[in-house]
Order: C-alpha cells, then structure tokens, then sequence
C-alpha cells in the first residue's frame, strides 16, 4: 500500500449521502476548508427516502438550495389509512399551515434532492468533493485526525483533519472502528420496495392499507413517480420477491393489468437503534450512522438533516474562533433524544400501518373511527400533532425565558414578512446563514438598536425587528431589518412582552430576555459558547472576546 499524496484540511466528511452533503453545504457556505468523500461512483441510485419534512426544507434554505430542491418536490401531501386494498378509509393525516415556512409533509425523491445537494457544492471553493474513494482507517490524537482513503485506482491518499464526520450510513465503518454499539430495539422487519414512473393515478394522499395478511404503502411522489413497499414474509426470499412475474401479481390489488413502469427495486431490513455515542473526541457520527429509523414515519432522512444542521454550524463557530470546542459536547446532548423520540413515534405507526394480526388491525380501525367522532383528538392525528417538535431542554440555549407560548430550545417560526416596499420574504432570508436577534411588538417599549453587550457583534448577529400587522408605519432603525407580520402568524404565539430573542444559526431560540435581563443572558450564553470575557458596548466599542483553549 503506498502513500501517493497527502491533504490537509478542516473537516473530513464520510459519506456523501443526505447527510454529509448537507453538513458540506454548510460547511462550504462558510468558507470552511472541507473533503467529502463516498466509496460509490455518484450519488444514490436505491429506492429510498420519499418524505420530507417542514424542518428539513429549512435547512435547505439555510443552503441556499430550497429553490433548487423544491422544483422535484410535490408539497404538502397526507395519509390515508385504508384496511385492505379497496376497502374502507378509517383515518386521515391531512396537516395544513406552514409552521416553519413549508408545508409539514412533502414528497420528493432522495436521488433527485442528492443530486441537488452535490450540484450545491460546486459554489464552494473551500469545498473538495471525491466519489469512487474509500474511508480504510483512521487515528486521532489531540492534534487532529488522521485517514487513509483508496481512491478508484487503488491509491491511498492520507487525509488530516482537525475533525471527521462519519455520514457513512447504517453500516458506518467509523462506528464500528469506534467500538460504538447500536442500541435501542429489537425490532427488524423487511420490505419489497418498487419505484414506478408514467404513473397516472391522480389521487394525491399517502395510502396505507393496514392489512395484516400483507401491510402495504402506497406514496405519490414528483414528476408522476410512485412508491409501493410491501412487507414480506419471512419465508418470502429477496429472489422470488424481486422476480418480474411476482412484482406484476404484488402490483396487481393496485394497478390491474395495466402495465406499470419499474423504475427502481429492492429489499430492505429495517431496523429502530441509536449509537450509543455520537462522538469521540475529533470524530462525530451523524444521520444513519448515528441512528437507524423505520420508515413508517418518514423521518430517517430528516432526523440526519437535523443532525448536519446542528453540527454544522457549531464546528463553523469552533472553527472560525467564535465559540470554544467545549460547545461541540451539545451536539451529542441536544439531537440524541429528538432522534429516539422520532424513532418511538416510527415504531407507534408501524403498530397502526402493519398490525400483528387480523384482530388488532381490527381494533386499531374502530378506534381510529371513534377518534374521528371527537373533534380535538381528530385534529391532534389530521395536524400532526403526534410528531415530537424539537425542544432543546439542554444544550447550547438558556433553561429559563419565554415569551408567549414560546421557550428558549423551541425551533422558532418562519413567518412570510412584509418589508417597507410591501415585497413578501420569509424570515430566513432576512436572517441568512448566522446568529439573529429578533424582536418582535412595539419598538418604543424597549428598543433592538440599544441593546450594547459585545456578545451580539461578536456572533456577527443580524437585528431584526418585526412589526405586529396592525402596526400602520414602519420606522427606520439604525443597524436593524425592519419587517412586519402581516398574516398575524407570530401574534397569538409571541404575545405582546417585545422581549429580546436570540436565534442560533439552525433556527432555535438561544435566549430569551428584556433589556434589563441583557448582560445576564448574554454572560449565561458566553458560558455556554465557552467565550470567557466581552466588555460591554456601552464602554468599549470594540468588543473584545478570548476564548477558552
Ligand atoms: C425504502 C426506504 C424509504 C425511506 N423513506 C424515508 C422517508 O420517506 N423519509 C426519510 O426521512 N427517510 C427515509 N428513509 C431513510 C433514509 O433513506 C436514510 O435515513 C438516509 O439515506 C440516511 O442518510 P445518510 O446520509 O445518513 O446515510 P446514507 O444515505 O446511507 O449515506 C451513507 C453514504 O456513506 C457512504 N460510505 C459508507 N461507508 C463508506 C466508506 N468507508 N468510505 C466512503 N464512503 C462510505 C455510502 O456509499 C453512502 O453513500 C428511507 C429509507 C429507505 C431504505
């Protein structure tokens, strides 16, 4: 094995799934010095992810790519539960509002989104991307890691990294040259997944047919794609499933005889585990290899989103001097129970979409039926309501503070906001990729521009106020992006306090206080980030900050 070259860069990436080519994304936005590398030719070519979620549209438009991404997606799309092909509808999910700027659930297909996320990282110059090259091994020491990658020829390139990211997927070599154990569930279960295209089927629902004989999803996606995925039996092999004359019977309750375009085929085990840790010291594991979903509720994808946007901006802060590493322990802390929360939630659906036995399938039919008779509980399950909101109690926000209904660790809403020449933009976009303080309601009861601690110009934190919709003018004030709220979304969330709000880069809310809770928050906050002193504005107008070794 010989060493032909060597590559020094910030962060090493594993796995250009998903995952790691939103962290790259990221990552390269802020000019981060980043390798990404994946041991296939190119992106994915398997059937797999066909949801998306509200939080994960966001965080492509972090990327700048949500334009790009939601030109292959069908948005806004719910489930019908059926009890056998052709048989009664029993319950509906149909959830409406834009909570985060998108709708709540959306089709799409993970070949089409990974092809967009790759095209993405040619913006970047920080940003080196290698397919056809193979993660052998790895070291580390305090210093940094090291990593020996084969490319296509069989050359081995030594790549060192202040840190490595493993998005290296369900069988993550990293994790397991970590020694780190996939704990959780017992449960397995294995289904025939076919993609089909020319598909004319107008009907624009998920249907599932909670049939115990033979449990079977049914999912519309983009561009007249269709999605059909069939739990097998356990004397069912993957040849005789995978055989055209079997396909066309399976496909038959569905289609009839009419011929149906096979796009995509395969056979998965799926499985409901998390790693038991999600870092050692220089290396961090994320998506897949970090937690393993069944599909039932389509979040296996979107919970490894969620991790790249959570690490991403952290190892930017760590890397550009704006936060010490201390701050990368959140990581692990903050997304580890969201993503067994999501995966609970899975396992719960799973009862529902492919009961056990005729009896419960039964069962779980009236119940649903007498559910629909009470109005909250029908629109607990029509909404969504079920699905766990991501709620940081630890972590890099502060424990106590709110405003309205809304607490500190809560993601914060992505309202479509009317600026003074009456063009609509949703927050993000005036927030772009950092830190924002936010506040809302009446600038003259306390105001943004005044607020001096050298904490907020040391995390570059744009000030945006938004006005309440009936506000009649917009004033101009220095330094802050002036917005108002004119469908009322924030209203009944927000209250009237005109509180401070602090909103990380991942769209969270770090802190939550009044001018006169000002240098409390933020010397709470500078603990948090690990930043050991900032002299206040109001006596020096360079805020100085030093930062923890
Ligand atoms: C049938 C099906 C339906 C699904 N439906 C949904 C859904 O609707 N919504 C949802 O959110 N999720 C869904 N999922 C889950 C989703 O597909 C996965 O969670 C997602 O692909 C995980 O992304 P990842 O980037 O973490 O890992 P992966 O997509 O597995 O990517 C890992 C990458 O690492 C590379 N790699 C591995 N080892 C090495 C190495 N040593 N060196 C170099 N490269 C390496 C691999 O080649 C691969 O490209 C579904 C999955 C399946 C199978």
């Amino acid at each position: 094995m010989t060493t032909l070259n060597s590559i020094n860069t910030d962060v090493l990436i594993i796995g250009a799934g998903p995952t790691g080519l939103t962290l790259a994304n990221l990552l390269g936005q802020a000019g981060v010095d980043t390798l990404i590398i994946d041991r296939k030719p190119g992106t994915v070519t398997e059937p797999r992810a066909v949801s998306i979620d509200d939080e994960s549209l966001r965080t492509m438009q972090a990327i700048g790519l949500h334009q790009a991404v939601l030109r292959d997606v069908v948005p806004g799309y719910g489930v019908h539960y059926f009890t056998r092909p052709g048989g009664r509808c029993f319950g509906k999910v149909e959830p409406t509002g834009k909570l985060y700027g998108f709708p709540k659930r959306n089709a799409f297909r993970q070949p089409l989104l990974e092809g967009t996320l790759k095209a993405g990282l040619e913006r970047f110059a920080s940003l080196t991307a290698r397919f056809n090259h193979v993660l052998l091994e790895f070291s580390q020491d305090h210093q940094g890691v090291r990593a020996l990658i084969r490319d296509a020829e069989g050359q081995i390139l030594e790549v060192n990294a202040a840190y490595l990211v493993a998005c290296d997927g369900g069988r993550s070599t990293v994790r397991k040259q970590l020694g780190i154990e996939m704990v959780g569930s017992s449960f397995s279960s294995r289904w025939l997944v076919v993609d089909t295209d020319r598909d004319d089927d107008p009907f624009w629902q998920t249907r599932v047919y909670c049939d115990a004989r033979r449990p079977v999803v049914e999912v519309p996606g983009p561009h007249h794609t269709r999605r059909f995925e069939f739990l097998l039996k356990p004397d069912e092999t993957d040849e005789q499933v995978l055989s055209e004359t079997r396909l066309r019977e399976l496909l038959r309750p569905f289609r009839g005889n009419a011929p149906v375009s096979i796009v995509r085929k395969t056979v998965y085990t799926f499985h409901a585990r998390v790693a038991e840790r999600w870092r050692v010291d220089r290396v961090f594991l994320a998506g897949d290899a970090a937690h393993l979903t069944p599909p039932y509720a389509g979040q296996g994808m979107n919970s490894g989103v969620r991790d790249a946007h959570n690490l991403g901006w952290k190892l930017i802060g760590v890397l550009k001097g704006k936060m010490a590493e201390s701050a990368l322990r959140s990581y692990e802390s903050e997304r580890r129970d969201h993503a067994w929360a999501l995966i609970k939630l899975a396992l719960n659906l799973g009862m529902v979409m492919a009961p056990a036995t005729v009896l419960r399938a039964r069962l779980i039919s009236t119940a649903f039926a007498l559910v629909g008779l009470l109005p909250p509980l029908r629109d607990y399950f029509l909404q969504m309501r079920f699905k766990p909101k991501p709620r940081f109690t630890k972590g890099l926000v502060l424990t106590e503070g709110e405003a309205g209904k809304l607490s500190c660790g809560q993601m914060f809403p992505q309202p479509m906001l009317t600026d003074s020449h009456g063009h609509e933009h949703l927050l993000d976009e005036a927030i772009g990729a950092g830190f924002a303080l936010i506040q809302y309601g009446d600038p003259t009861r306390q105001r943004l521009d005044e607020l001096q601690h050298g904490l907020w110009s040391h995390l570059d934190a744009k000030r945006i106020l938004i006005l309440p919709e009936h506000v009649k003018s917009m004033p101009s004030i220095p330094g802050c992006t002036v917005l108002q709220d004119r469908a009322g979304l924030l209203k009944g969330m927000l209250g009237d306090s005109s509180k401070f709000l602090l909103l990380r880069p991942d769209r969270y809310v770090a802190a939550i206080f009044d001018k006169a809770g000002e240098t409390s928050a933020a010397e709470s906050l500078q603990a948090l980030l690990g930043i050991v002193s900032a002299r206040n504005h109001a006596t020096e107008h360079h805020a100085s900050l030093s930062l923890t070794p």
